[in-house]
This record gives structure tokens, C-alpha cells and sequence, in this order.
């Protein structure tokens, strides 16, 4: 192929789905070019999101633990103290190091990397404005849309974000001052991350949520629970079934009003930064698809089948732009077979298999369904239950809170859900994805042997009691 003929994929945007859509299809030996806008790869996981608040949650927890966890572990230090820009800089390599991580890697397998900002002129054809001035067009047989996200602004405008005061998560990734109080609009895994973060470093943080419980949709209400105790324990404040109606900045301070969700009494909170975590919408703009006509839903989601085609023949679609939870790992499942599709007609996601995880202390992770699911469902089912503090290295480790939680179905132990909420659960629950994918049963994990003295023994234990009973318990 020349460089004037068309490609074979062209896919537009450069985040955790599209980048690996165009690494996979370029391993394939499709002849593959990535669009991105933003002037870095790695979308919004590595450039605002996963990638830099995991470097301000594991640099804060630090600093927390050392603040107040260290003396009973016998180790006295003093003079601890917060150095905000160093720990915002260690944050910027880290994204800086990954997203020119992926550069390398288009290089290595071939991708050409086009930066700018693609909008539709035919189903075949995109225009694209290049980030160092000028426009050029690029044809090719087949497209992938993989645009993304974007922070879902407040109703009707009535808390417009300015990054600074008034921040969504990316502008709480940068502030430069602690903030006295801090109030989180939404108790999902952005407030609650977010939240932690500030929390650790010294603000007094409320987090003010809708709904009746914590940790956002697919979260067990047991787990919530308990999530919602240990992080009150750390000092966060909240305020459930409350619903916030405007904003106010006056005298370098901002004023909220409050009601209760199914109307009530006003009510008024004060804040130094309020953060609006109300979730996020899939972003289209400029993209010109009306052009192609590729259809969208009412949730504005871009409408794909099961094989990623969008309504338009050889325009495909994955990601945070289309159905789904909005998960990084989830759009790079979709990119993958995305690819497959393209180039073998086959390709596999298994939806059932995608595992959520909040990464507080202690962390949450889940996967599979949840026992509401499966009452409304009406599978019969057991549960196993463990608790980390039963379990030897949790307390050696000074670090018991928490439990893994795994239900099987009744009539066949096929394992159906895991719920944990403890230390390493984002580690952990990858043991639960893999006993989902391969259809194990809770015997399978209750007889297979597991390292000791480790957390993932409690895993083993959870699997014991949904079979028959555990030991340590
Ligand atoms: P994106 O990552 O949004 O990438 C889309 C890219 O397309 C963008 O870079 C954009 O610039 C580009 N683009 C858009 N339009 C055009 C155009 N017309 N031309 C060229 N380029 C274009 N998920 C997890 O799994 N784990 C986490 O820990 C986690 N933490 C998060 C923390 C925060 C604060 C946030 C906001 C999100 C987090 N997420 C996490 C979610 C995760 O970031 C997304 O699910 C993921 O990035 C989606 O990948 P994507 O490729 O679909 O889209
Ligand atoms: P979310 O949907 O998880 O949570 C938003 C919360 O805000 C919900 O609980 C909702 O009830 C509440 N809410 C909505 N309107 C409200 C209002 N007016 N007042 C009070 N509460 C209100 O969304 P998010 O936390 O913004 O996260 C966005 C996306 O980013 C999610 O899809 C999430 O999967 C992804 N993300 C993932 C991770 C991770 O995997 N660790 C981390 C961060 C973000």
C-alpha cells in the first residue's frame, strides 16, 4: 500500500478503546491510522482519569497512613508534612510516561498517529483538522469511532463548572490548594475516589448523593453498607436521598441549596470547592455524524449490534461512546474485537465478565450479578461469606476490614457474583472474572489451593462457605 491509497481502518480517537483497536488491527496486518485531538494518547483513563487519580490515591493514602497509621505499626515519625505541587508533579509523570508509552507502541506496530480533530465528509472519508495548523483528509475502507466521553454537565446549567472553584474530576485533579471544605455532588466512584483523595490530604469533605446509597449503579447494597461506614470512619461526611438545586459563588466561597430528593425542606452548605461527579455523557461533538447518518439513542450513545457495526456499514463503534459501563477495560475489550471483527469476521466481549472497582481504602470490586439482581431475576442462590478479619495476613497486616462475598446459583454452584470490599479487592476480584469467564464453580475455587499466609485466602474461604463451610470462620 502507498500512502495515498485508503486505509484499511482509520480510528478515531486515541483512548483506551481506540488506541488498542489500532495497536490489535495493525497487528492483524490492517494497514491502520489513529485520529486523536487532544495532543497526547491514552484518552481521557491516562490523560484525566484511571491513571492520574490512582497516582493521587496511592500518593495520598500514603501520606494518611503515615499521618495516622504508622505509630502502632511501631515506626515514629514526625514532622510529616504535604508537599502538594511535588505530589501533583509525581501525578504528571505518571500520565506523561504512559501516554508517551503509547506512542512508542504505535511506532513499534505500525500505526500512524494523526493529530487532530476528524469530522465525517462521507461514510469513507474524514476530514481533520491537524493540531499543528492546516487540514488534510483521509480516506479509508473502514472506521472505528471510539470518541469517548465527557463530564455530564449540572441540569439545566445551574452549576456551571469553572475548574477552579467548581471543578469535575479533572479540575480535582489539579487543585493546587487543599481546600478547606470540599463538597461532592454525586456519590459514584468519581466522588468517591475524588473524595477520599482531598479527605486524606486534610479537607473536610461532604458528599452529597441522590440515591439512598453510595458506590454508583452495580454496587451491593451490603457492600455499600459497609463502604459508606469505613469511609465515614475516615471522616467523610454524607448526605443520601439529597438532591442539590444550585450553586452560588459569593466572597471566594460557595453556597449550594439542598433538598431532600423527594422535595422538602431547603437546605444550604457552604464550600471552599464544590466537585460535580454526577457521572458522564458520550461525547460526539464535531465529529459531524450527521453527515453519515449514524444513528444515536436517546442517552445520545451511539446505537451498535453485537458485532460493534454502527448503522452505517463499515463504521464501528466501542467505548464510552456506546452502550456499556463506562470503564477503561471495558473499551479495550470492545477494541480488540473490534479489530477481530474486521479482519476475521469474528470477535468476543464477554459483558458478564467485566469487573468494577473503586480504588479507596479499602478498596470495592465486583463482578457479575449482584443478589438483587438475581431476587428480581428470581435465581435461587447461596452466599459465601468471609471476612477479612479472619484471615492471617489481613491481620498481620493491620488491614481487616472488609469481606468477599461469592454467589452461586443453588441448583448447579455455578459462581453467578463477587462482591469484596478490603484490602487488594481491585487485585483480587480478577480471580472472580476468571471463575465467571471459565464457568467455575464455588467447589472449583474452594478446592483450589491458595498461597498462604495471603489476602486471596479469604477468596478461597468466601468459595468454601457458598459450597459448604469454611475453616477459619
Ligand atoms: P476516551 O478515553 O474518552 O478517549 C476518547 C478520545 O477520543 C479522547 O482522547 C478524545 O480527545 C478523542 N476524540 C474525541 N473526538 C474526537 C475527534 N472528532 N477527533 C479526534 N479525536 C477525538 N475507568 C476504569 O476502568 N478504571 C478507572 O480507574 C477509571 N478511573 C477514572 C477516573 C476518572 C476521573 C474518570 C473521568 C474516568 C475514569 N475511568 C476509569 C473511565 C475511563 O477513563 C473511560 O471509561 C475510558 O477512558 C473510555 O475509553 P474510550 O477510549 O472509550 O474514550
Ligand atoms: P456515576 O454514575 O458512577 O455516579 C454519579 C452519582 O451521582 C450517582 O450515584 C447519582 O445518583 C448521583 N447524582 C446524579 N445527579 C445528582 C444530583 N443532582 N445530586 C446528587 N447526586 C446526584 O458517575 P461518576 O462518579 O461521575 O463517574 C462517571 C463514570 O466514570 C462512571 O461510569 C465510572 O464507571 C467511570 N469511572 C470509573 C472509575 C473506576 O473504574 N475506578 C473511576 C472513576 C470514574
Amino acid at each position: 500500500a502507498t500512502a495515498t491509497e485508503p486505509y484499511d481502518v482509520v480510528v478515531i480517537g486515541g483512548g483506551p478503546g481506540g488506541y488498542v483497536a489500532a495497536i490489535k488491527a495493525a497487528q492483524l496486518g490492517l494497514r491502520t491510522a489513529c485520529v486523536e485531538k487532544r495532543g497526547s494518547l491514552g484518552g481521557t483513563c491516562l490523560n484525566v482519569g484511571c491513571i492520574p487519580s490512582k497516582a493521587m490515591l496511592n500518593n495520598s493514602h500514603i501520606y494518611h497512613q503515615t499521618q495516622h497509621d504508622l505509630k502502632r505499626r511501631g515506626i515514629d515519625v514526625s514532622g510529616v508534612s504535604l508537599n502538594l505541587p511535588t505530589m501533583l508533579e509525581a501525578k504528571d509523570n505518571a500520565v506523561t510516561g504512559l501516554t508517551k508509552g503509547i506512542e512508542f507502541l504505535f511506532k513499534q506496530n505500525k500505526v500512524d498517529y494523526i493529530k487532530g480533530a476528524a469530522s465525517f465528509v462521507s461514510p469513507t472519508k474524514v476530514s481533520v483538522e491537524l493540531l499543528d495548523g492546516g487540514k488534510t483528509e483521509v480516506e479509508t475502507k473502514n472506521f472505528v469511532i471510539a470518541t469517548g466521553s465527557e463530564v455530564t454537565p449540572f441540569p439545566g446549567g445551574a452549576i456551571p463548572i469553572d475548574e477552579t472553584q467548581i471543578v469535575s474530576s479533572t479540575g480535582a485533579l489539579e487543585l493546587q490548594k487543599v481546600p478547606e471544605k470540599l463538597v461532592v455532588i454525586g456519590g459514584g466512584i468519581i466522588g468517591l475516589e475524588m473524595g477520599s483523595v482531598w479527605s486524606r490530604l486534610g479537607a473536610e469533605v461532604t458528599v452529597v448523593e441522590f440515591l439512598g446509597a453510595i458506590g454508583g449503579a452495580g454496587i451491593d447494597e451490603e457492600v455499600a453498607k459497609q463502604f459508606q461506614r469505613l469511609l465515614t470512619k475516615q471522616g467523610i461526611k454524607f448526605k443520601l436521598n439529597t438532591k442539590v438545586l444550585s450553586a452560588e459563588k459569593k466572597d471566594g466561597k460557595v453556597f449550594l441549596k439542598a433538598e431532600a430528593a423527594k422535595g422538602g425542606k431547603e437546605e444550604s452548605l457552604e464550600a471552599d470547592v464544590v466537585l460535580v461527579a454526577i457521572g458522564r455523557r458520550p461525547y460526539v461533538e464535531g465529529l459531524n455524524i450527521e453527515a453519515v447518518g449514524v444513528e444515536l439513542d436517546n442517552k445520545g450513545r451511539i446505537i451498535i449490534d453485537d458485532q460493534f457495526n454502527t448503522s452505517v456499514k463499515n463504521i464501528k463503534c466501542i467505548g464510552d461512546v456506546t452502550f456499556g459501563p463506562m470503564l477503561a477495560h471495558k473499551a479495550e475489550e470492545e477494541g480488540i474485537a473490534a479489530a477481530e471483527f474486521l479482519k476475521t469476521g469474528h470477535g468476543h466481549v464477554n459483558y458478564n465478565a467485566i469487573p468494577s472497582v473503586v480504588y479507596t481504602h479499602p478498596e470495592v470490586s465486583w463482578v457479575g450479578k449482584t443478589e438483587q439482581e438475581l431476587k428480581a431475576a428470581g435465581v435461587e442462590y447461596s452466599v459465601g461469606k468471609f471476612n477479612f478479619s479472619a484471615n492471617s495476613r489481613a491481620k498481620t497486616n493491620l488491614d481487616t476490614d472488609g469481606f468477599v462475598k461469592i454467589i452461586a446459583e443453588k441448583e448447579t454452584d455455578k459462581i453467578l457474583g463477587v462482591h469484596i470490599i478490603g484490602p487488594n479487592a481491585g487485585e483480587m476480584i480478577a480471580e472472580g472474572v476468571l471463575a465467571i469467564e471459565y464457568g467455575a464453580s464455588s467447589e472449583d475455587i474452594a478446592r483450589t489451593s491458595h498461597a498462604h499466609p495471603t489476602l486471596s485466602e479469604a477468596f478461597k474461604e468466601a468459595a468454601m462457605a457458598a459450597f459448604s463451610k469454611p475453616i477459619h470462620m
